[in-house]
C-alpha cells in the first residue's frame, strides 16, 4: 500500500488574526504533495479560479455566437444547498445577456432577459452585489448557456429544461 507523505509548510504574514488551515490534495500525483495551505489563501485562490474560469467560459462561447450573429444568454446556475446564500438563491435561473463592452449599470431592455454580463463584471468593493461570476468569495455558482427561445429554467430542480409547447 502506498504510504501517504503530508507536508505541512507554515504560511505567515497573512492575516494578523488566526486563521484556520485546510487539507489541500493533488489528487493528479502518485506521490502524494498534499499540503496545507491558510484557509484563506484557498479561498482566494478558488475565488480567482472561479473568475478566471467563468470569464473566459462566457467570453468563448460569446465569441461563437457572434460569429453565428447570435446573441449570447447565460443563466445563474448551480444548485442550493444549506451554504447558499440568499443572494445566489434569489438569483438562481436568472437569464443574463452577454455584453461585448463593460456597461455602467447592467439593467437592461431585452424581450428574454433585464440583466447584462460582460467580462469582468465584479462585486470589488460594491455594494449591493450584482449578478456576476463568482458573485462574492467562494461562490460556487456559475453562468450555463441557454437558448431562451427553446429553454427555460426550472425552478423544481434548478436545471435548464426544454420548453414544450
Ligand atoms: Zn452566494
Amino acid at each position: 500500500m502506498r504510504k501517504k507523505k503530508f507536508e505541512f509548510d507554515e504560511v505567515v504574514n497573512i492575516s494578523e488574526k488566526q486563521v484556520k488551515n485546510i487539507d489541500v490534495y493533488n489528487l493528479e500525483v502518485e506521490d502524494d504533495n498534499s499540503y496545507c495551505a491558510n484557509r484563506l489563501v484557498v479561498h482566494n485562490c478558488i475565488t480567482e479560479m472561479s473568475y478566471a474560469m467563468n470569464n473566459g467560459y462566457m467570453t468563448s462561447v460569446s465569441e461563437a455566437n457572434r460569429k453565428k450573429g447570435k446573441k449570447t444568454y447565460f443563466v445563474y446556475s448551480g444548485g442550493v444547498d444549506r451554504g447558499t446564500c440568499k443572494f445566489c438563491e434569489a438569483a438562481l435561473g436568472t437569464v443574463l445577456l452577454w455584453s461585448d463592452k463593460p456597461l455602467g449599470d447592467d439593467k437592461i431592455k431585452d424581450v428574454h432577459s433585464t440583466t447584462a454580463i460582460w467580462r469582468g463584471k465584479n462585486n470589488v468593493g460594491r455594494k449591493p452585489w450584482w449578478i456576476c461570476f463568482p458573485t462574492h468569495p467562494n461562490c460556487i455558482h456559475y453562468p450555463e448557456e441557454i437558448d431562451p427561445v427553446l429553454e427555460k429554467w426550472d425552478e423544481e430542480i434548478n436545471k435548464i429544461i426544454f420548453k414544450v409547447d
